[in-house]
């Protein structure tokens, strides 16, 4: 194996509606060894989301044991719910090689790259406000003071691009979801990656001939 044992961890974040859970759902399926870390949550599920696949639902007072007993690597309350990344589940992946994509908000974002200082970090831009508005709307799932107040959250959120290392446009899916796989992609490459051990015995032992 040409890489080091330990996985990379790809923090993605958006405002709500731009599409990125969708991305990175499949951006998982297109390429080897990329998972995406299950949040808990004390959000109601959404029609069609499963309970351990899209999220972990848990009630407020067994989301208050696991932020008692430090079982979160980052939590945060996002539009009046919290979530959280389990530290366990996500060391447990990295520590067996598996790169590991966090669809997290920004205030979780600053927090996990506080302790996985070696964390890319994504931000995905909806392709306009315009749109992002539409999409919250047609969503159908949420009542109007939440899309409300999802949209000036998005703002607010925006207003963060620059912290992170990257900037993705999601207007056209198959675009944004080539430049989200070409950053795994170009991680996966870092010098600081790759596993000296396999350039050792690979290149630099010489054989009989
Ligand atoms: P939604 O309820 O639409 O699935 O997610 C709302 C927001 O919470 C999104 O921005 C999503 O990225 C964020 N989120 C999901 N899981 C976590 C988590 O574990 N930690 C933090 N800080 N934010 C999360």
């Amino acid at each position: 194996m040409r890489n080091s044992s330990k996985g990379s961890l790809f923090i993605v974040s958006a405002p709500s509606g731009a599409g990125k859970t969708t991305l990175c759902k499949e951006l998982c399926s297109k390429i080897p060894n990329l998972k995406h870390s299950v949040s808990y949550t004390t959000r109601k599920p959404r029609q069609g989301e499963v309970n351990g696949r899209d999220y972990t639902f848990v009630d407020e007072a067994e989301f208050q044991r696991m932020i008692d007993r430090g079982e979160f690597a980052e939590w945060a309350v996002v539009h009046g719910n919290f979530y959280g990344t389990s530290r366990k589940r996500l060391d447990e992946m990295l520590q067996r090689g598996i790169d590991v994509i966090l669809d997290i908000d920004v205030q979780g974002a600053k927090k996990i790259k506080e302790v996985y200082g070696d964390a890319v970090c994504i931000f995905i831009m909806p392709p306009s406000m315009d749109v992002l508005k539409e999409r919250l709307k047609n969503r159908k799932t949420d009542p109007d003071e939440v899309i409300k107040s999802r949209l000036d959250h998005a703002i607010e959120e925006i207003r963060e691009y620059k912290w992170y290392n990257y900037v993705i446009v999601n207007n056209v899916f198959e675009e944004a979801l080539r430049e989200l796989e070409a950053v795994v992609t170009a991680r996966r490459l870092c010098v600081d990656k790759i596993d000296p051990l396999w350039v050792e015995k690979n290149f630099l032992i010489q054989g009989d001939g």
